[in-house]
């Protein structure tokens, strides 16, 4: 048996790509999330692999039967839970050639379009967000990465390059990793994966509004420095995960520059709306920071997996990052970019083939209206919420996420809370909008977040009945 040839793969693939545009224009038809109980998916499958080859015909057949009900529709215009993560046409497009293709781009020589291109996408993408050209990006798989990254890069720099002798064995005092207690559970990973030890992590409080309070993390700082730790790195949030809460990354700079702080911003989801001239305040004083990373594989419209990190000294990254073993170096190294050097992993997938094809589709202009639809549409819902007066907001609407609870009359907290976690599994299992139910500070809430490429005013209008009938049931 030989694999399937040229002629089979356009037959087949003309059939699949049929297919994806069926599935796209009926999603609005499926359920959001997957009905399926654990072990449904599984049990239509054989226990042992096919021994004989020739199915692919059955594979293509299987999708909709097999697959489909296991698959929770993120690109569904009535996907409203955790963050927006859309997957254009024309990234899908880039996805196929680049598989197509199937070049590795860890090193420039590998196939220099995927480092060259890499570059072009990469400045456009810095000029896109109003970054300054101090600062040079990489695509990484996602933020959770780059955030590992940034802290081993803060690491080294505090520590002289310890790395290279007896890195964190060798007795010196305990470097502090600071962030705010509405930081994202990757930077708790990172700061334990590169060995900083969780007595060493300050998770400080923050305001009213979710923002890390600048007076207590000085108060830190300075009682680390008292007991003779050495302050290394901190993480602030441009939108946190829980309510796209804005650290006041300006006063946040100023304190890093005058500890030595590495900053590293966390601007995953919110990054993309810098996009917008006119949400670039959420972010002032970003020129301070020495790395940030944004996923373009989330609200933006390229699908998973692309986060853009960018740095102000990539020969820093380099040295932290490269390995140099004679079977790697190639005779151009002196004059370009080997990205193996920039991130953990050696092989890499030419991912800015995705974002190139994106950007030639839609354009700046057609990504900022759509950016500002969603704004938009967030407004209008937010509006519904602050009319209406059995329902509360938790957190200021910065951009596309709202944090929502209903106060039915009469019950105490704990009945509120289930209340409201019966709101999100009644219009979850209903399979007409998905939401997630999630804690704020001790509280139960509802958490919306607006920004599928498929979604107009009538989803959103749709969601806010859906709220207020599930609430009065
Ligand atoms: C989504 C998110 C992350 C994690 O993103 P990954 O790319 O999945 O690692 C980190 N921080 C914030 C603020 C996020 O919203």
């Amino acid at each position: 048996m030989v694999p399937m040839d040229q002629n089979d793969f356009r037959r087949l693939g003309y059939q699949l790509v049929d297919w994806i545009a069926d599935y796209r224009e009926g999603l609005e038809r499926l359920p959001v999330m997957s009905q399926a109980q654990p072990g449904d998916i599984r049990a239509a499958f054989p226990d042992h692999p096919p021994q004989k080859g020739g199915r692919m015909d059955q594979a293509l057949a299987a999708l909709d039967r097999d697959i489909l009900p296991g698959i929770t529709h993120w690109n569904h215009p009535s996907f409203f839970a955790y963050f927006p993560s859309n997957t254009s046409y024309s990234s899908i497009l880039g996805d196929l050639a680049t598989a197509g293709l199937g070049a590795q781009g860890m090193s420039w020589q590998t196939s220099p379009a995927a480092t060259e291109v890499e570059e072009v996408v990469m400045d456009w993408l810095r000029q896109m967000v109003g970054l300054s050209p101090a600062f040079t990006g990489v695509i990484h798989d996602t933020a959770s990465t780059a955030t590992f990254t940034a802290l081993l890069c803060a690491r080294e720099r505090t520590s002289g390059y310890a790395q290279g002798g007896e890195g964190l064995q060798s007795g010196e005092a305990p470097l502090v990793v600071y962030a705010s207690d509405q930081g994202h559970s990757s930077i708790e990973k990172a700061a334990l994966l590169a060995g900083f030890g969780r007595s060493f992590l300050r998770l400080i409080p923050t305001d009213d509004n979710h923002a890390l309070r600048v007076d207590l993390l000085r108060a830190a700082i300075e009682k680390d420095l008292e007991i003779g730790l050495r302050p290394c790195a901190l993480v602030a949030a441009v939108g946190t995960t829980g309510t796209t809460a804005l650290d006041p990354l300006a006063e946040l700079a100023a304190l890093a520059r005058e500890h030595g702080l590495w900053l590293h911003v966390d601007a995953a989801l919110a990054g993309t709306a810098m996009v917008l001239p006119e949400c670039r305040w959420m972010w002032a004083g970003i020129e301070g920071a020495d790395s940030l990373v944004f996923n373009p594989h989330k609200w933006m419209g390229v699908g998973f997996d692309f986060s853009a990190y960018y740095v102000r000294d990539p020969q820093h990254l380099i040295r932290v990052m490269s390995t140099n073993p004679s079977y790697l170096r190639t005779a151009q190294d002196g004059q370009v970019s080997n990205f193996r050097d920039w991130h953990i992993q050696l092989g890499r997938r030419f991912r800015a083939l995705k974002l190139w094809f994106y950007l030639m589709d839609v354009g700046v202009e057609g990504l900022q209206a759509r950016l500002r639809r969603d704004l938009d549409h967030t407004q209008w819902l937010k509006a519904q919420v602050d009319a209406a007066p059995d329902w509360e907001r938790l957190a200021p609407v910065p951009l596309q996420t709202l944090c929502l609870r209903h106060r039915k009359p009469g019950l105490d907290e704990p009945a509120l809370a289930a209340h409201n976690l019966l709101i999100a599994k009644r219009i979850n299992d209903s399979g007409k909008a998905y939401l997630t139910p999630s804690v704020l500070k001790g509280t139960q809430m509802l958490r919306v977040s607006i920004g599928a490429e498929t979604t107009e005013r009538r989803h959103v209008e749709a969601l806010w009945d859906l709220l207020t009938q599930a609430a009065g049931q």
